[in-house]
C-alpha cells in the first residue's frame, strides 16, 4: 500500500480525530454563520460575563493586567486584599514595590506586573487625575496596557464596543468555527469585527470564552454535547 493511502486508513484517521479538531480549509465566515453561532451561544450562556471580579474601571484595569498568563480564578483570589490596600490609582501609585510584588506574587510574572501596575497608576494620576480614560488610544498609551486589556476595560467598565477581546479561547474557537484562519490576535479581531454587530462585540468574547472553558476545550473538545456541532466545520461528530 503506498504511504499516502496508508495514512488514510480508518485507524489512523480515528486516532487523529480523538485529539485536536482541525478547521477544514473551506471557511464559513459569513455574517449569517456568525449570527447563528452568536444566537446559539447566547441561548446556552445568557449570563456570560467578565470573570474578573471588579467594582469599577480602576479595579478592572488592575485585575486585567494581573490576568496575563494567569487564571481569572487566581486573580480573583489576589484582588480583594489588593483593592483593600490600594483602593484607587493614587494609593497604588504610591505603593511600595516590594510590598506590591509580594501581594501579587501568586499570579506569576510578578515583577513585571508590579512595574506595570505602578507605571499605569502613576500615569492615571499624572494624566487623568486618577481616573481611567475611555478611549483605546489613551488606554493603550498606559504602561502595561495592550489592546486586549483596553478592550476588556472599554467593554466591561464603560459599555464601549471599540474592539473584540481576543484571548486564547476566542482565538481557538474562532479558528475551529471557521470564522477566520488568522492566528495573530489583532488579525483575528479584525476578521471578527465585520462578522458581528458592534453592540455584540463584548458579549461575543464572553460567550466564546465560556464555551471554550466548558465545552470546546483546547485538548479535548466535547463536540458530542456542543450546541454548534451541526454548523461547526471542525466538529468531530
Ligand atoms: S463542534 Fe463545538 S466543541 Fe467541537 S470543535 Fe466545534 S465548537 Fe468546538
Amino acid at each position: 500500500m503506498p504511504p499516502r493511502a496508508r495514512a488514510r486508513t480508518s485507524k489512523t484517521s480515528s486516532r487523529r480525530r480523538t485529539t485536536k479538531p482541525r478547521a477544514r480549509s473551506k471557511s464559513n465566515a459569513t455574517p449569517e454563520h456568525a449570527a447563528e453561532i452568536y444566537r446559539r451561544l447566547h441561548l446556552a450562556y445568557p449570563d456570560a460575563h467578565c470573570a474578573l471580579n471588579h467594582r469599577n474601571a480602576y479595579e478592572l484595569i488592575v485585575a486585567t493586567i494581573l490576568s496575563a498568563q494567569c487564571t481569572d480564578v487566581r486573580v480573583n483570589m489576589v484582588t480583594p486584599s489588593l483593592f483593600a490596600k490600594y483602593p484607587n490609582a493614587e494609593a497604588l501609585a504610591d505603593a511600595n514595590r516590594d510590598t506590591l510584588e509580594e501581594m501579587i506574587k501568586s499570579t506569576g510574572f510578578f515583577r513585571s506586573k508590579a512595574k506595570n501596575l505602578l507605571g499605569m497608576a502613576q500615569a492615571l494620576v499624572e494624566r487623568y487625575r486618577g481616573q481611567v480614560p475611555r478611549t483605546m488610544d489613551e488606554l493603550t498609551a498606559l504602561p502595561g496596557v495592550g489592546r486586549k486589556t483596553a478592550n476588556v476595560v472599554l467593554g466591561n467598565a464603560f459599555d464601549v464596543n471599540d474592539g473584540i477581546v481576543v484571548d486564547t479561547h476566542v482565538a481557538r474557537l474562532s479558528k475551529r468555527l471557521g470564522l477566520t484562519k488568522e492566528t495573530d490576535p489583532v488579525k483575528i479581531e479584525r476578521a471578527l469585527m465585520p462578522l458581528f454587530p458592534r453592540d455584540h462585540w463584548t458579549m461575543l468574547s464572553h460567550l466564546l470564552i465560556e464555551h471554550g472553558r466548558r465545552v470546546c476545550e483546547a485538548r479535548r473538545p466535547k463536540c458530542e454535547q456542543c450546541v454548534l456541532n451541526d454548523i461547526c466545520p471542525s466538529s468531530l461528530v
